[in-house]
């Protein structure tokens, strides 16, 4: 049987970067996957548009990151679009709507509540000072908002803005942890786009990596002291001297993977306490473009689909034998993705084509989304088997979690210098949830790894 110095098990950002690395170190390594392809929560449909359209992570937040550094290197034809800094000049692209009303608004517009609002989630640490750690950890966002008087016509909004950035709902989103997140270095704010898509990060990763697809790593057993054995689901085993764990957190809290022997209690109280909602997009193309020439982005409030983006020419070259498209995302993260999923595909489209009729019907036009609309693609990250959700978020700490770490610094440590641990919800000095924070996570695990089990030492050792 060949064994390996390192197994990875994971191949997304993650998982490829710390393989990628180690590889080019010089450690024998091999990943192993358990979809039939690689790239975990990137992913695109190649057929729907003349570009590839990003059914998973999508754009890259923050020029001062790995991943745009990568992406910059590499000439994969980065271009910059909204920004989510609110009230700036950087963001006269990303418009807001407020539901109820029915009043689309740009950020010349902001009301006096929106103000508060803004303000308020920009001010969350002098808000809680005062407090001990104890009580701003048990604290959600919706507690924190109402104390703070913001007005409850604006909650929707705020739930959109922030909440649903971070995929999930406004009182799940813990207050100590999104503090901690924000003081982060890269807490985001521009953003940006491949045009070769998020796959030229994988292809980049992968090439030259040896890759096992299909391989479901099912027990984890790190017993004895020579090393790590790996065993799937079809009954395969591969051995390391180490293997590092970069599955998505429900997998872990799912229990897919047996440890032998269990992972510490602490790990184990970590991956219950870190929150990981549902997250889907519904992605619509259009034979026209039905909203305003500077409008990228909306933040919706007290509507099925609370943030949408637009895309097409002129960020895109085209082919100009072939009928122009335009594509408008709606991106639905928490209860409002369970709530999505639950209808049929028809009467999905119709809210989500019903909410757009509403934002940009004029006296010309009442239904111009309905109009123009040529045709959708959904995807539901709850229905992939090996993700099961969207992504981790800033989680609420009740007072039983007695350590004093984050429990994200918790699930980042490593176990006996044979079990690594990487993916996005182990970022601890970079954000948490995003594939720059997962690519941050699998370079930390490279040097771990280097540091913790040199290449020299391991060739030498009879392990
Ligand atoms: C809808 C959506 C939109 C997003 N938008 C953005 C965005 O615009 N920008 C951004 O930066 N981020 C975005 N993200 C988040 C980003 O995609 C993820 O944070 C990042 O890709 C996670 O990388 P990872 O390596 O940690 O995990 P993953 O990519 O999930 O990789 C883990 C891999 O482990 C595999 N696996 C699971 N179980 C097993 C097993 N038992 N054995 C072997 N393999 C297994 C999975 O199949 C998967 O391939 C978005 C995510 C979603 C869902």
């Amino acid at each position: 049987m060949v064994s390996y110095d390192i197994i990875v098990i994971g191949s997304g950002a993650a998982g490829l970067y710390c393989a990628h690395q180690l590889n080019k170190e010089g450690y024998k390594v091999v990943v192993v996957e358990a979809d039939q392809r690689i790239g975990g929560r990137t992913r695109q449909d190649v057929d729907f548009t003349q570009w590839p359209i990003e059914l998973g992570g999508e754009m890259i937040h923050g020029g001062d990151t790995l991943y745009y550094q990568l992406a910059k290197e590499n000439n994969w034809g980065i271009f910059e679009v909204f920004s989510m800094e609110l009230f700036s000049q950087n963001s006269k692209n990303t418009f807001f709507y407020l539901g109820r009303e029915r009043k689309l608004i740009s950020q010349d517009q902001v009301d006096d509540d929106m103000s508060m609002l803004f303000k308020a989630l920009g001010s969350m640490k002098e808000d809680t000072q005062g407090m001990t750690q104890e009580q701003i950890g048990e604290m959600n966002l919706l507690e924190l908002l109402v104390k703070k008087g913001v007005p409850y016509r604006v909650l929707g909004l705020a739930d959109a803005v922030y909440s649903k950035t971070w995929g999930t709902n406004l009182d799940r989103i813990g207050i100590r942890e999104a503090i901690r997140e924000d003081e982060k270095p890269q807490a985001i704010l521009k953003n940006y786009k491949i045009q070769q898509s998020s796959k030229a990060l994988v292809d980049f990763l992968a090439n030259g990596l040896e890759i096992k697809t299909n391989w479901r790593a099912k027990s984890v057993d790190y017993r004895d002291g020579g090393g790590v054995s790996v065993r799937s689901y079809n009954g395969k085993t591969i051995t390391a001297k180490a293997a590092v764990v970069t599955v998505p957190l429900t997998i872990l809290k799912e229990n897919d993977i047996n440890f032998v022997p269990a992972l510490p209690q602490r790990k184990l109280d970590a991956i219950n306490v870190i929150g990981m909602d549902a997250g889907m997009k519904i992605i619509a193309k259009f034979n026209k473009k039905f909203w305003r020439q500077d409008c990228q982005l909306v933040l919706c409030g007290d509507s099925p689909v609370p943030q949408i983006w637009m895309d097409g020419p002129p960020l895109r070259p085209l082919d100009k034998q072939k009928p122009a498209e335009f594509v408008v995302t709606g991106f639905i993260t928490g209860d409002q993705a369970k709530s999505i999923a639950s209808l049929s595909p028809a009467a999905q489209i119709k809210a989500f084509l019903n909410q757009l009729d509403s934002m940009f019907g004029n006296s010309q036009d009442w239904t111009p989304a309905t109009n123009c609309f040529i045709s959708h693609i959904v995807y539901d990250w709850c229905k992939n088997p090996f993700v099961r959700g969207a992504y981790s978020f800033p989680s609420i700490i009740p007072s039983s979690f007695k350590y004093k770490e984050s429990p994200n610094q918790i699930l980042s440590e490593f176990v006996d210098k044979k079990i690594f641990f990487a993916g996005e919800a182990t970022a601890t000095q970079y954000e948490l949830s995003t594939i720059n924070g997962a690519l941050q996570t699998g370079l930390r695990a490279y040097h771990e790894i280097k540091e913790n089990l040199p290449l020299t030492s391991i060739r030498d050792s009879k392990l």
